[in-house]
């Protein structure tokens, strides 16, 4: 169930081993990006009881039992760890709290919501990723402000622009940090593409023809206006109440 007996089988044939190796590196890179952030951001950034730092299991599930454990059973037959692993882990310790903010921000194009956060949130992931506070508890403070539509503002007016969408991932261009994004431009069927990371470029370069046939959500609602891209997104009931999900909850304000 695990794949460990197709995995055992194709190996025993050397010359598959380049192409497993690949197939290990790419994946692995590509597995991390999206769903360490998928996971990092909904356990810590949509819970309040929160049973661990993210950052804490991934040491646990992904370099003691699937590295340690899992890989090395694989290694007398020639197969490596995967190359960008300590990149996982430098990337690991702060990309989700990039992406959370960052989606945060531009909620009117969610369809759910994201709740503001008060002291015990911030004591937490202070606790747990020491200097949380000052990377990112002034933009959840600003979030938090502007949840309330008399604000007039959003927090998405207050980025240089909507972050670009990653062609290989799909997570948000503002990895490893919001502060300090890795990211990059590659060309493939005559169109140029951002893409997150080191390691998402070279996965697109290895094939860009995989990479460039999809739209992705900047050249889908190119020209548009939002409110068009809203109604197309399906975020309209048809009594004509949108679906968004606008993060206060003051019952007088709804
Ligand atoms: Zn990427």
């Amino acid at each position: 169930a695990n794949g460990y007996g197709t995995l055992m089988s194709v190996i025993q044939e050397h010359d598959n081993l380049p192409f497993l190796q690949e197939s290990l590196d790419r994946h692995f890179w590509h597995q991390h990006q999206s769903m360490d952030t998928l996971v990092g951001v909904l356990s810590e950034y949509f819970a309040v009881e929160r049973p661990w730092a993210y950052k804490d299991v991934w040491e646990e599930w992904v370099v003691d039992d699937f590295v340690g454990s899992y890989m090395s059973r694989l290694s007398p037959f020639g197969l490596k760890p995967p190359a960008r692993l300590g990149e996982v882990a430098r990337f690991v310790n702060e990309m989700h709290h990039s992406v959370a903010i960052a989606l945060a921000a531009m909620w009117p194009l969610n369809f759910w919501r994201t709740d503001p956060m008060g002291p015990a949130d911030y004591e937490w992931f202070e606790n747990h990723y020491p200097g949380w506070t000052k990377s990112y508890g002034g933009l959840w403070d600003a979030f938090r402000d502007m949840s309330d539509p008399s604000s007039a503002r959003i927090l998405l007016q207050e980025l240089p622009a909507l972050p670009a969408f990653c062609q290989v991932c799909h997570v948000p261009c503002v990895v490893p940090s919001i502060h300090a994004p890795e990211t990059r431009i590659v060309y493939g069927e005559g169109k140029e593409f951002a893409v997150c990371s080191e390691g998402c470029e070279w996965i697109f370069n290895l094939n860009p023809t995989i990479y460039s046939g999809c739209a992705n959500w900047w050249e889908r609602f190119d020209g548009m206006d939002l409110a068009d891209v809203i109604l197309a997104l399906g975020y309209v009931r048809p009594d004509g109440k949108t679906l968004i999900g606008q993060p206060h909850l003051n019952a007088e304000r709804m």
